[in-house]
């Protein structure tokens, strides 16, 4: 039997008592460590430090202003404050005089515990006021014998109100100190190679470093800890998709109904679509429950590629559903597919919030008894009264916009429901892995033919007199535009003020059709101004927020896109995709406010070279460096403790091969290897912060 979970191993039962079990966590401060950290002792152990503070010892003589440095003194006298002044403390040691420093303190508990002719150890910045060395209220002021206590190198912790950083140490060498040392997971060659030290020593070193640099990203032990956690991520979703697999679904044949289909279509599939439907025609066939992404760039051709193998679901006389995350997107998938798949007798349904009484009840009646054998739609489709005959493939379009929940909701109405999910989202292979490690991936690398390129060019914003002009000239001969004002003050009305401001002018400039779509519009209203737009009844649309991913307007030929410096590289490729995908030749327009930075200027240069969203979004991972260049916490990325997205994006790949390894080999994990890789993963404990489907 496969290792499901449940059974902890009690050699890491220590690291999962209660953090509020740790050495001097009181009821008071116990939630602040819950919130920082977690509820366990291995919250606490896992929590990085932000930084180290480098306190050297030395004397007087040789103390430097500006540095944070430890003392051994005797207390030669203490001056009270007077009046508003500082209380201070004259101490020396066989180098010379020193002040100890404290503003708005009476000093009674200062004079008590640190009596004339006592030596203490003395520990914080040093500065120079007047001709003398001084530190203003140092970290430390404690017994000569307590010296030890005072670190060489003192990490400090992210802190919050109640909880200092000082105090989040403490807990943190008392966890470590409950760690115990664990069998080793990782390869012996490769940890070799990599030269990382073991799971124990890495820890010692985060927590306690020998040197200001030991904590640092790009450490062995840094490193080691990063590939920890993204060895035991992968091996969770390793585990999850084989599980799917060994679940048994209806077995689905690639018939004659999808072949005709395919024929009537205008067009021919690009290899890329040929290919990505052979894979999911693999899936259904198989017997097994298929969980494939369907990774592609805006326009590639998603949608019939899905529709062809709802074709063969419903020749074998099986349900499926094509999910949108809005009304517009519902609308137009329905009108991708309703008609080539009616024509072969395949009955098409669109279920939308809109669908009310008694047209709502025949819906939901063909849905139910099967005449329909395809429902299209968004949200509607998995409300509580929708039920299905014999619902087996579910299609979900931009995945990431519906929560966990709502799929599975969607996929209840099932038994063992086969799952496409559709993402236009580019995002670099590498961390692919991360955000999509349990599916099987196929991707549209290839646009259909016949698309024109978009002339992309960059404008210096007081330029913007000339871009209407020319968004005059098109628009008198049928074009239409985008034209996108983004987030960029931080406050939303400020902003919905500028893209009023803006629609206000075009529409001074321009005339009449100038509408306007913003994020606090309700759903129908932006459905509506949306529509309007996709039927040619408005030339521009001015919008706030990103205009919905993936709606289809072929007739829209110009993107404009102010303050196009502050957009991440990825997200102005999929911006820009939404035109192009007519007949008219098509521009994107990049307004900035000058001057560029020298990367800036990089990231628009790629963008006009490119129209590769995978390898764009590669360079702006590159070019941004670490952070969350691609929003990616947005889109579902993992919140991991100790591996950074940029940083560690070498271990990913590795990790992810190392866990497939290692479980084609062991999937029981009873190999040494394989113990030491369960107890990694139990760990981590993926499994309790990941969906179930
Ligand atoms: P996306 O991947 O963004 O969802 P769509 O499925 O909406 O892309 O397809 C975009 C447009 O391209 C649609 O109008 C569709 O009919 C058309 N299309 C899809 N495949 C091809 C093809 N092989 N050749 C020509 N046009 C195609
Ligand atoms: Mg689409």
């Amino acid at each position: 039997m496969v290792y499901a979970g449940g059974m902890r191993p009690e050699i890491l039962f220590p690291l999962f008592a209660p953090s509020a079990s740790l050495k001097g966590v009181g009821p008071k401060i116990a939630p602040l460590v819950e919130r920082l950290a977690g509820p366990r002792v291995r919250d606490v152990l896992f929590l990085p430090p932000s930084g180290v503070v480098t306190r050297t010892r030395t004397t007087v003589e040789h103390a430097r202003e500006g540095e944070v440095q430890t003392f051994l003194v005797q207390i030669i006298s203490h001056k009270p404050s007077r009046g508003a002044g500082p209380y201070r403390i004259h101490v020396t040691d066989e180098t010379g005089p020193l002040s100890i420093t404290y503003f708005k303190v009476f000093g009674e508990s200062l004079k008590a515990n640190n009596p004339v002719g006592s030596v203490r150890a003395v520990s914080g910045r040093v500065e120079r006021y007047g001709g003398e060395l001084q530190i203003t209220h140092p970290d430390y002021l404690i017994p000569a014998e307590r010296i030890d206590e005072i670190p060489d190198f003192e990490t400090v912790y992210p802190a919050t109100a109640g909880l200092p950083s000082r105090t989040v140490r403490r807990l943190a060498l008392a966890a470590l100190a409950l760690a115990p040392d664990l069998p080793e997971w990782i390869d012996g060659p490769l940890k070799a190679r990599e030269g990382f030290p073991s799971w124990l020593q890495a820890l010692q070193s985060l927590h306690a470093p020998q040197s200001e640099t030991d904590t640092d990203l790009l450490t062995p032990q840094r490193r080691r800890l990063a590939y920890d956690e993204l060895m035991a991520h992968q091996l969770a979703m390793a585990e999850r998709k084989a599980a799917r697999r060994r679940e048994a679904a209806a077995a689905i044949a690639s018939g004659d109904l999808a072949q005709r289909a395919q024929a009537a279509l205008p067009f021919r599939l690009t290899g890329a679509q040929t290919m990505a439907l052979a894979e999911i025609r693999g899936d259904l066939a198989a017997g097994e429950r298929m969980s494939r992404l369907l990774q592609g760039d805006v326009g590639s051709g998603k949608t019939v590629v899905a529709m062809l193998a709802m074709a063969d679901t419903a020749e074998a006389g099986l349900q499926s559903v094509l999910m949108a995350p809005t009304e517009i997107l519902a609308r137009q998938h329905h009108d991708t597919i309703a008609g080539p798949l009616a024509a072969q007798g395949v009955g098409v349904v669109l279920l939308t919030g809109r669908d009310k009484g008694a047209g709502r009840a025949e819906k939901l009646a063909a849905i139910a008894s099967g005449s329909a054998k395809v429902a299209v739609g968004t949200h509607a489709l998995f409300q509580e009264d929708v039920t299905f005959d014999a619902l087996t493939l579910a299609v979900i379009d931009e995945q990431h916009r519906f929560g966990v929940s709502e799929r599975r909701r969607l996929q209840d109405k099932g038994g063992a429901v086969h799952l496409l999910a559709m993402s236009a989202t580019p995002i670099p292979r590498t961390l692919e892995l991360t955000l999509y490690g349990d599916l099987d991936v196929s991707r549209l690398t290839e646009k259909p033919p016949g698309r024109l390129p978009v002339a992309t060019r960059a404008a210096p914003t007081p330029r913007i007199g000339e871009v209407v002009e020319r968004l005059r000239a098109a628009t008198d001969t049928g074009a239409q535009a985008f034209w996108i004002c983004p987030l960029v003050s931080e406050s939303e009305t400020l902003d919905l003020t500028a893209a009023e401001d803006r629609a206000v002018s075009l529409r001074r400039q321009l005339g009449s059709g100038i509408g306007l779509v913003h994020g606090g519009m309700p759903a129908g209203e932006k459905d509506a101004v949306m529509a309007a737009f996709a039927e040619g009844e408005l030339k521009v649309l001015v919008a706030t927020t990103v205009v919905e991913v993936g709606v289809d307007v072929p007739n829209a030929s110009i993107m404009v896109i102010e303050h196009a410096d502050r957009f991440g590289l990825a997200q102005l490729h999929q911006l820009r995709g939404r035109v192009g995908r007519g007949s008219r030749e098509s521009a994107c327009v990049l307004l900035y406010d000058p001057p560029l930075s020298v990367t800036a200027q990089r990231r628009l240069d790629i963008l006009r070279r490119t129209d590769d969203g995978f390898l764009i979004a590669e360079k702006d991972l590159e070019l941004r460096g670490g952070g969350d260049p691609l929003g990616l916490k947005q889109s579902g990325f993992p919140a991991y403790r100790f591996a950074d997205p940029f940083a560690h994006r070498d271990l990913i790949a590795m990790a992810s091969d190392d866990a497939r390894l290692l479980l084609a080999r062991d999937p029981t994990f009873t190999s040494e290897r394989g113990k030491a890789a369960r107890i990694l993963s139990e760990l981590f404990d993926w499994k309790a912060s990941m969906p179930t489907d």
